[in-house]
């Protein structure tokens, strides 16, 4: 059963951070010391009391032992979250904004790929210059596959036309929100969630910071092609109509060259007397007019399909066990 997080109210000066882990045992201890030097350097900094939140989506291996055995340290709180199974990245981000209990988020994942280094200038752009929104983006794609790279390019393309708000391209899941920005996210009631997006819709004073991600420190990447179509597919229908739109405007197009060639065969028999010759061109006509009926089926399926995931109104995950570990005087630092 989801469970309610600790009660504490959320405070102005403090941090949660969100690490969602899949199989991510080897590394959390690096990281954790990693994150414990973070926080020395927040608190130092900024009197910022901070606090982890690991998320085990369902791990097969020891993740979950490896996170609740971390300890705590005078500047770090430790809460570790066991889902009961594989809900993916997404639920494993919103479980971890559920149980944050300080005012500002960021989210980072904890395969090391994101430097803790980073995260002290992420929470400045924060802390001094009043950024609600701070995301990091790849600098580059160069080391990418060309077919990634162009995958990327087109799924953007489709998702921002003709949109209001623009979802800002390449930006990843290593982001900084404020208080009122985390509290806005909370606010989203919806179950299918695409992080990048929301955090991004939600508006406020959102700046981008150009970052070259790490090399994974151990194991290996879960994302694989049908990983990112079906995120794509999650991301596209929930924040655009675009396929719809293109459904139609297809369809109209269709439409408007059969008319056409309507005309054509009318005026050929009418004035010149040709009959229509051969089978051809109305094969091809009938089997190009099915394929695109059937990907438009598809694509307004995809939509009803949400419609159904929102109406059962499920909970998007469940957490099956929870420890939380304090040391820090959080109540002092506040
Ligand atoms: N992750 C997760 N649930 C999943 C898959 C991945 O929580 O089902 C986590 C994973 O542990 C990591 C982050 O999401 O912290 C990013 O995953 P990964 O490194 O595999 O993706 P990439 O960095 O290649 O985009
Ligand atoms: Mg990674």
């Amino acid at each position: 059963m989801k469970q309610a997080p600790a009660a504490r109210p959320a405070s102005k000066s403090g941090l949660s951070i969100i690490v969602p882990a899949y199989n991510e045992g080897q590394g959390l201890r690096s990281l954790h010391t990693r994150l414990g030097t973070l926080a020395e350097h927040l608190a130092a900094r900024w009197g910022l009391a901070c606090e982890v939140v690991y998320v085990d989506d369902g791990s097969r291996d020891d993740t979950f032992a490896v996170a609740s055995d971390l300890a705590p340290t005078p500047y770090l709180d430790v809460q570790a979250v066991s889902l009961s199974r594989n809900f993916g990245k997404e639920a494993a981000l919103l479980a971890g904004l559920d149980h944050a209990r300080l005012g500002a988020t960021l989210f980072m994942d904890g395969d090391g790929q994101h430097p803790p280094t980073l995260a002290e200038e992420l929470v400045s752009h924060w802390m001094d210059e009043g950024y609600d929104v701070v995301y990091t983006a790849k600098a580059n794609r160069d080391g990418e596959p060309l077919l990634r790279k162009l995958f990327a390019k087109v799924f953007y393309q489709t998702l921002n036309w003709s949109a209001r708000h623009k979802i800002p391209e390449d930006a990843g899941d290593f982001r900084l929100l404020s208080p009122r920005a985390t509290d806005a996210l909370r606010r989203m009631p919806e179950r299918n969630r695409f992080f990048k997006g929301l955090a991004s819709w939600i508006g406020f004073k959102q700046l981008r910071v150009n970052y070259e991600p790490a090399e994974r420190e151990h194991g290996v990447s879960s994302w694989n092609m049908k990983a990112l179509a079906s995120l794509s597919i999650e991301g596209l229908t929930s924040f655009s109509v675009a396929p719809l739109r293109i459904a139609s405007m297809l369809g109209l197009l269709m439409a408007g060259v059969a008319f056409v060639f309507g005309v054509q065969i009318l005026v050929e028999t009418v004035f010149f007397g040709q009959s229509v010759p051969g089978y051809p061109s109305v094969v091809v006509g009938m089997m190009v007019l099915g394929g695109v009926q059937l990907i438009m089926i598809g694509i307004v399926g995809e939509y009803i399909g949400k419609v159904l995931s929102e109406i059962k109104g499920r909970p998007s995950y469940f957490v099956a066990e929870h420890s939380v570990k304090t040391l820090a005087k959080i109540d002092s630092v506040r």
